[in-house]
């Protein structure tokens, strides 16, 4: 079926690789929800996608939260006696536990050990930890590496700042057709994390530049925030658009190989999410679908009941169901172009589907049009290849009553979208259809 796919025209294994780039470009940043790493990460979205980028001070009241202090950090590191660092900043930024207060202190290894952070089932493997809220400092190191240390007096540093500043997010809007919004939102809070952040940030600018060169119908906000104050922040200081919203997308965790898995948006029956079943199953890919819960990314924040908002999550392996997942391994070995292509792909067969769905009213509704006289009865009896179209058309005709959308039609007759959509265009034509508003 021919129909103006977002996927026309575009190399979607250069776009893999170009994202896969993108990812190891932003893997060595030590981000966090707020600082210098973060900017930096905007910044170099922006070569890609012309973000407008928001400096919220620290201590505007957002809702029930306060946007905090900024946090910053140039190095830090435990020595020895005998000068070695044996915990290095400067190897993995995951070693300094994410918004650590400023250190400078000689102790022993048992004063030490309190504020050290190890998975001994993975002894090779650094953990992911972050103290946003609460004033600490800490280092996480493998296993191994806390196994290797003997008691010694170590010299312990965390040249860091937690100062008033401000919460940095970018924003893009590609405007449409019309002004309601189909809302884009990924985070990008965690350092050198790839799967849990990055693959969802490089789609998401994919995304961005490749709907700015269409002309899509719907307008498309796309959110660059840290998970959950930057939801909450958005969601505070921009009030007035929020009734625009008609649909929305978190994207995270889709660089693995794992199948995907769709968790619904707290309506549960959204456009959204009708769009994304019927992909998913037309395209025979295995896939889960995951009823809405108050826990996860910042889904839970467009999904609180003040909000309401038809806002999924999409997901190949979900948080926590992956070993590497919050670990040093979640690296750029576990995100392959491959799968970030494949993510992309779907995603952009999704936005076919719901830049296409319309809701029509049948001009004719007192018993059905004549369309043997209009030239679109067809019928010859015997084999017809023509019967499935004239099927279409009757169930157009029959559904179009302004409550069913094409995909209602599509669900309800078992027949294929695009025959639908096309029979809608046909109908329209003839003057038989006019879209609702
Ligand atoms: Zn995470």
């Amino acid at each position: 079926m021919n129909h103006n796919s977002l996927k026309e025209n575009l190399d979607l294994n250069q776009a893999a690789h170009e994202m896969h780039d993108l990812l190891c470009t932003l893997y060595p940043i030590c981000r966090s929800i707020t600082g210098n790493g973060l900017r930096e990460t905007l910044n170099l979205i922006n070569n890609r996608l012309p973000l407008q980028i928001h400096e919220i001070p620290t201590g505007t009241r957002v809702f029930d939260w306060t946007v905090p202090r900024e946090w910053n950090i140039r190095d830090a590191y435990i020595k020895d006696s005998q000068g070695k660092r044996v915990i290095d900043f400067c190897s993995s930024n995951l070693h300094v536990v994410g918004y650590s207060m400023p250190v400078h202190r000689k102790m022993s290894l048992s004063e030490l050990q309190k504020h050290l952070y190890t998975l001994p089932h993975r002894p090779d493997w650094i953990p992911y930890r972050t103290t946003y809220y609460q004033e600490d400092w800490g280092f996480c190191l493998s296993h191994n590496q806390l196994m290797e240390l003997k008691d010694d007096e170590y010299e312990v540093v965390i040249d860091s700042s937690l100062e008033n500043g401000h919460l940095t997010y970018g924003e893009c809007l590609v405007q449409g057709s019309i002004d309601q919004e189909f809302l884009i939102s990924c985070h990008v809070c965690h350092p050198s994390l790839c799967n849990d952040n990055l693959s969802g940030t490089v789609l998401a600018t994919f995304l961005g530049n490749i709907l700015s060169r269409r002309s899509p119908y719907y307008s498309y906000r796309i959110l660059f925030i840290p998970g959950t104050i930057g939801s909450i922040t958005w969601l505070a200081l921009n009030r007035e658009k929020i009734a625009s919203i008609r649909h929305g997308l978190v994207l995270a965790c889709l660089g693995d190989p794992g199948p995907f898995t769709y968790k619904k948006s707290r309506q549960g029956n959204a456009e959204i999410d009708q769009c994304m079943m019927y992909m998913l199953n037309t395209q025979n890919t295995d896939h889960e679908i995951m009823d809405f819960s108050p826990y996860g990314y910042d889904e839970r924040q467009y999904c609180s009941p003040g909000f309401n908002l038809p806002v999924g999550c999409l997901m190949r392996t979900p948080y926590g169901r992956y070993p590497e997942y919050h670990t040093s391994k979640d690296n750029p070995d576990l995100v392959t172009a491959e799968y970030l292509g494949d993510s992309l792909e779907k995603i952009l067969l999704v936005l076919d589907l719901i830049e296409a769905n319309r809701k029509y009213l049948n001009t004719n509704p007192e018993c059905e049009p004549h369309l043997g006289k209009r030239g679109l009865y067809k019928y010859i009896g015997g084999q017809n290849e023509g019967l499935v179209d004239q099927i279409a058309l009757l169930w157009v005709l029959n559904q179009s009553d302004g409550m069913h959308s094409l995909l209602d039609i599509a669900d309800k007759s078992c027949l294929d979208f695009w025959l639908i959509r096309d029979a809608a265009h046909l109908l329209e034509k003839h003057g038989l259809l006019i879209p609702c508003a």
